[in-house]
């Protein structure tokens, strides 16, 4: 049998891990150091040698892109191709459980995943249910204190109520979002793992049995980030006689705060009997200089495993520092060292820049969009979360299932159709009082007329024409359906309202939607099995897992943005560590305790090590955020990093940097003219600085500064197409997006 190409491009200790024998295995080791392409060829290796089949083994992945990748690689490797392999994430495959088996698992047959927002807006609604001020009782405190219980496996019958007012409004919200979920035939990403933990562990033995029998091998990529129900998952899974891989790195553990266990690799020694741990001990990402400093900041933390990385990458260029004076000129920094490299003939893919808070991008953004530099953000707003395609989405929805609210609530006037909030108050108020669903509801309040007959008429309009709508599209395919869908529902001309290029690019991302079915239905009885009972289902169910790491525009040259969180696993020649200030990062909420600022050092460390050839650093000396100026220290990692691998950078000489000449072609812009970006709030208004806004005339914008408060208030908006505007709060009836 010819293996070359599987262990050619190995080094011996890789090789070693590639071809052990089937048993259980930790490959514990540093940034670059081929632990993912060890899991792949490993994977190649168990078919080709083992002669395992590729069913019989599942590999978990932390992105959606990494598992595509992955697959991508074996076929490569292999020429076989490997759909309908178990590869993904561990919700992704939770997922693909729950499908098979939702009647076990007690779910409805058509059950919906719901994603981060949708969670919050069910949070929202049962928390005006319990007459829960949302100033003292944050949505997001819920949200947290939920996905928190699941990633410890809890539900709220298993939590003892305490005697503070706090812990048991959570927990009767716990309670009470639970009975909503069910009741909608709604899970979220957390009852993913718990539910097909559940369903495995308590419900029934024989499909245990089943998978423990059919999944020989398990690999683990980013095993440092596992949490303690992804751990019981595994451990259940492998039942003592499967055999695990695990690849990991313990100084990239980043989301303890999500939960994550790092004891979950000392531990895996004690759990999989007999595991041999293999170190790697080269890097093949990066220059010796970015290793260097890499290895010199993340000694800093205690109790680490302890590993050694070298490279022969050779000594490459010095980390460039930059100290800008405030955050606008960080992002002209930025900005222009990417288009110096891009003029000198490479690419901007190559370069990322990586921050510690989302709320950071939007000032970089600003600075790319007026250079005329294409980027795109990893984790921003995906193509299944715009405005347009969730409604979409929800009509279809509400095809497949009457029951769910939060698609009901979503488009039940959209296009406005005189459906007004005072009806939609009685729907609930009869849904609530009944225990039924806003659907059923609004069936009896109809019958039963609660309403005048004006609203009566306009809602028994909306039933008429979802039930029409099912009915028609009935044996369609489900593009049909979704173009059926889209025109029927009216979102073309209730888009076209809006005027301008937004709505054109509303309605190309709702014939893009479209063409996203149609692809997805030439697909998807070739992989997706026999979990779903209809593509359509298939479809939603994607559309909400899609992890937006995917976007429409995949094939354009941009510059990537990211948060360090999601630049894991990820290579770059080019990196940009933005807004390095102590406050920022670390977070000025982890300074006070060692844990968490070891995690943000770490955090430092995966930063660092996404890049190749060259490392940017730079902090401003004066930063608004929130409405307040900060001016911040450098953060402590830059001095960690030894004074011979950086070069400060100096421009024009001009060492002394109040606005000074390079400055003047942006004065006269009325977006970084004012300098004063932040993201606090309008007084006695739903705006905030930052916040993005929908005008019927002008389209969508970002706020970017004001004056006054409430509706006489005036607000400076930044137009996508239309460029910056003042208006009146009070008649400009912006939409908060
Ligand atoms: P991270 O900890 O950041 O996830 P990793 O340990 O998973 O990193 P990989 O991403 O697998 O590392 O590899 C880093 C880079 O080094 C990749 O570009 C990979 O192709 C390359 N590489 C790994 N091993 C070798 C090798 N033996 N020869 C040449 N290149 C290699
Ligand atoms: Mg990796």
């Amino acid at each position: 049998m010819d293996v070359t190409h599987i262990i050619d491009s190995l080094n011996d200790a890789q090789r070693s891990a590639v071809t052990a024998p089937v048993q259980n295995l930790l490959v514990l080791a540093g940034a670059g150091s081929g632990k993912t392409r060890v899991l792949v060829h490993r994977i190649a290796w168990l078919i080709q040698i083992e002669k395992m089949s590729p069913y019989s083994i599942m590999a978990v992945t932390f992105t959606n892109k990494a598992a595509k990748e992955m697959r991508g690689r074996i076929e490569e490797l292999l020429g076989i191709n490997p759909q309908g392999m178990w590869v993904g994430t561990f919700h992704g495959l939770a997922h693909r459980l729950l499908r098979s088996h939702w009647q076990d698992a007690g779910l409805q047959e058509n059950f919906q995943i719901m994603d981060s927002d949708d969670q919050l807006r069910i949070i929202k609604r049962l928390a005006k249910e319990m007459n829960l001020d949302d100033k003292r009782w944050p949505a997001r405190q819920f949200q947290w204190y939920i996905n928190d219980k699941k990633d410890d496996g809890l539900r709220a019958k298993h939590i003892e109520p305490r005697n503070d007012p706090t812990d048991r409004n959570m927990l009767s919200m716990y309670h009470a979002y639970e009975a909503a979920c069910e009741r909608g035939g709604m899970i979220d990403f957390g009852e993913l793992l718990l539910r097909s933990l559940e369903l495995l562990r308590d419900k029934n033995p024989a499909l245990l049995a089943h998978y423990q029998e059919r999944f020989r091998y398990l690999l683990v990529d980013e095993f440092q980030d596992t949490n303690s129900i992804q751990y019981a998952w595994l451990q259940m899974l492998c039942g003592g006689q499967r055999k695990l891989m695990a690849v990991g790195d313990d100084d990239q553990s980043i989301y303890g705060w999500r939960g994550a266990k790092i004891e979950n690799i000392q531990n895996l020694a004690v759990h999989f009997p007999g595991t041999e741990t293999i170190k790697l001990e080269q890097n093949y990402r990066s220059t010796e200089t970015i290793l260097r400093a890499a290895n010199e900041v993340i000694r800093n933390n205690q109790g680490r495993l302890g590993k050694e990385l070298h490279t022969d990458a050779g000594e490459g260029e010095p980390i460039s520092l930059y100290s800008a004076f405030n955050e606008q000129d960080e992002a002209r920094f930025i900005v222009d060292q990417i288009s110096k490299w891009v003029q000198e003939g490479n690419v901007r893919k190559e370069c990322a820049i990586l921050y510690r808070s989302n709320a950071q991008s939007r000032v970089l953004e600003e600075a790319l969009i007026r250079s005329g530099v294409p980027y795109r953000i990893y984790g921003g707003q995906r193509f299944y979360e715009r405005l347009e395609i969730k409604n979409a989405l929800s009509y279809l929805r509400l095809l497949s299932n009457r029951d769910d609210d939060t698609s009901m609530e979503r488009v039940i006037n959209v296009p406005t159709r005189g459906i007004g909030t005072r009806t939609i108050e009685v729907i609930r108020e009869h849904a609530r009082s009944q225990s039924i669903s806003m659907w059923r509801a609004s069936n009896e309040v109809v019958e039963l007329k609660r309403l005048p007959p004006r609203a009566a008429n306009a809602l028994q309009g909306f039933i008429d024409l979802i039930n029409q709508m099912a009915q028609d599209t009935e044996d369609t395919l489900l593009h049909e359906q979704t173009e059926h869908v889209i025109q029927h529902a009216g979102l073309i001309e209730h888009h076209q309202k809006e005027k301008g290029e937004k709505a054109q690019s509303r309605i190309e991302n709702l014939e893009e939607l479209v063409t996203a079915a149609k692809q997805f239905n030439s697909q998807w009885d070739e992989f997706l099995d026999e979990e779903f009972n209809s593509p359509l289902a298939a479809f939603l169910d994607q559309a909400a897992l899609d992890s937006g790491d995917t976007q429409a525009d995949d094939f354009q040259d941009s510059v990537q943005l990211m948060t360090l969180h999601s630049a894991k696993g990820l290579e770059f020649p080019q990196v940009f560590l933005a807004g390095v200030e102590e406050g920022l990062f670390p977070h000025k909420m982890s300074i006070e305790e060692p844990g968490r600022l070891e995690e943000e050092r770490r955090l430092c460390y995966v930063g660092i090590t996404r890049a190749m050839q060259k490392l940017y650093i730079t902090y401003a000396e004066s930063r608004r955020l929130h409405g307040q100026d900060n001016y911040n220290r450098p953060s402590r990692f830059i001095r960690e990093i030894p004074n011979e691998l950086v070069e400060e950078v100096r421009l024009n000489a001009s060492v002394s940097r109040p606005m000074t000449s390079r400055y003047n072609s942006d004065t006269g812009s009325s977006l970084f003219g004012s300098g004063s970006l932040s993201s606090s709030e309008v007084p006695d208004t739903n705006l905030a600085l930052g916040q993005r806004v929908s005008h019927s005339k002008f389209g969508e914008g970002t706020v970017l500064n004001f004056e006054g408060s409430g509706a006489k208030a005036r607000v400076q908006v930044n137009f996508d197409y239309e460029g910056s505007k003042w208006l009146v709060v009070g008649f400009a009836n912006l939409q908060t997006l």
